[in-house]
């Protein structure tokens, strides 16, 4: 095997995609300051209806990140205390904490280990009358089993969410994340596939009322200017952000063909027999936010590679119910066996647009090249 390279590649690197659109996000900026009108106008309507049109849903809301859009979608379907709401066992924490804001219950459902995403083969168990809604992740990039859990929500009377964060322009059976239930959540955290330049996020839905309902909810429980017909909160997309995001959105799919060129050199490339590749899952286009592997002795995998200059982070370290926020839910180490199991042994490797052909080639090379 070849010898670790000494060329370092960074876990991310925002760098080439902003050299890219320079020119482009600064025009926005330009225009917004020229407008002068800096929150709800033409440049939020403008992002929420091309990024509506781009996911194939009817309307799109934006508001101040992903939690919020998560909490706003949960409020708007009236999801509150005595309710409880089906997540993924291994998830980022907003996907569970939108649950506790919105005051209802996280019941906990074990992943498929091929996809990482929520087995629907497990939901029903975990269906009781107090059961509202389905949270469906599409963890890294991958779509969630959309139709087996559609299936499962109609026989129950659930509404199925999708946590679409990881998932701008994921497809399922040809349709993308983001059209695939009742509402999605979007969030655009600098470092998801299409990012702001801060903080935002944004609800798609297909459903009038709802998108009006979530619109209210995050401008102070407003329908029209002082005027409150809920007790809501302030959580809108601000004009500066939408401008940042319009201008990258046309971009987006050429962004995430390069991650898949990306992922597919890697799968090809690493040839060491301790370490599991993600697959792909029949019908989902994979649009790899996250680049994740498993590994026995992911800590020393994690140790060579950092020695070798590559970059690394685990998503995530400390899985949800063993996390101090969540000790009240009372589950012991084993509890949850699978989402132990990912965050005991999952590494995430570089993957960001405008790696080069030999930082692709050095991280390969870094893994092939462990013997542990
Ligand atoms: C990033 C992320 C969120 C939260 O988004 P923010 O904009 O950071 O609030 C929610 N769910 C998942 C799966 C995420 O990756």
């Amino acid at each position: 095997m070849s010898q670790p390279t000494k060329l370092s590649v960074p876990f991310v690197s925002f760098r080439p995609m902003e050299k890219e659109l320079d020119g482009d996000l600064r025009a926005a900026f330009d225009r917004v300051l020229q407008n002068s009108w800096y929150i709800e106008g033409r440049e939020d309507e403008a992002f929420e209806a091309a990024f509506a049109r781009y996911c194939g849903a009817a309307h799109c809301v934006g508001c101040g990140n992903g939690l919020d859009a998560l909490v706003l979608i949960l409020k708007a379907m009236g999801i509150g205390p005595g309710d409880e709401v089906i997540v993924p066992s291994n998830t980022f924490i907003a996907t569970v904490l939108a649950v506790s804001y919105a005051g209802a219950a996280p019941v906990f459902v074990e992943p498929l280990l091929a996809t990482y995403n929520i087995d629907p083969a497990r939901i029903e168990a975990a269906v009781t009358p107090r059961t509202k809604a389905i949270i469906a992740v599409h963890l890294y990039g991958q779509c969630a089993q959309m139709d087996a859990i559609n299936a499962i929500a109609k026989a129950h009377g659930l509404k199925v969410i999708e946590d679409a964060a990881q998932a701008h322009g994921a497809t399922f059976q040809g349709r993308r994340a983001g059209s695939l239930g009742d509402a999605a959540a979007f969030s655009f955290y600098p470092g998801k596939n299409l990012g702001a330049l801060g903080d935002a996020g944004c609800v798609t839905t297909n459903d009038p009322d709802l998108a009006q309902k979530v619109r209210a909810l995050g401008n102070y429980g407003s329908d029209y200017k002082y005027h409150h017909i809920y007790k809501g909160q302030n959580s809108r997309l601000d004009e500066l952000q939408a401008a940042f995001l319009a201008a990258k959105l046309p971009h987006l799919d050429r962004m995430n063909a390069e991650r898949r060129r990306i992922a597919g050199r890697y799968c090809a490339g690493i040839r060491n027999p301790a370490v599991v590749l993600p697959t792909a899952a029949p019908g989902c286009e994979h649009v790899y936010h996250i680049f994740a592997v498993r590994c026995a002795r992911r800590d020393a995998l994690e140790a060579h590679l950092n020695a070798c200059g590559i970059g690394t982070n685990k998503h995530y370290p400390t899985p949800i119910h063993r996390q101090g926020a969540y000790r009240e839910l009372g589950l012991g180490p084993g509890a949850l066996p699978l989402a132990e199991e990912i965050s005991a042994t999952e590494l995430s490797l570089p993957m960001y647009y405008g790696m080069t052909d030999a930082q692709v080639q050095a991280v390969i090379d870094a893994v092939n090249s462990c013997k542990e």
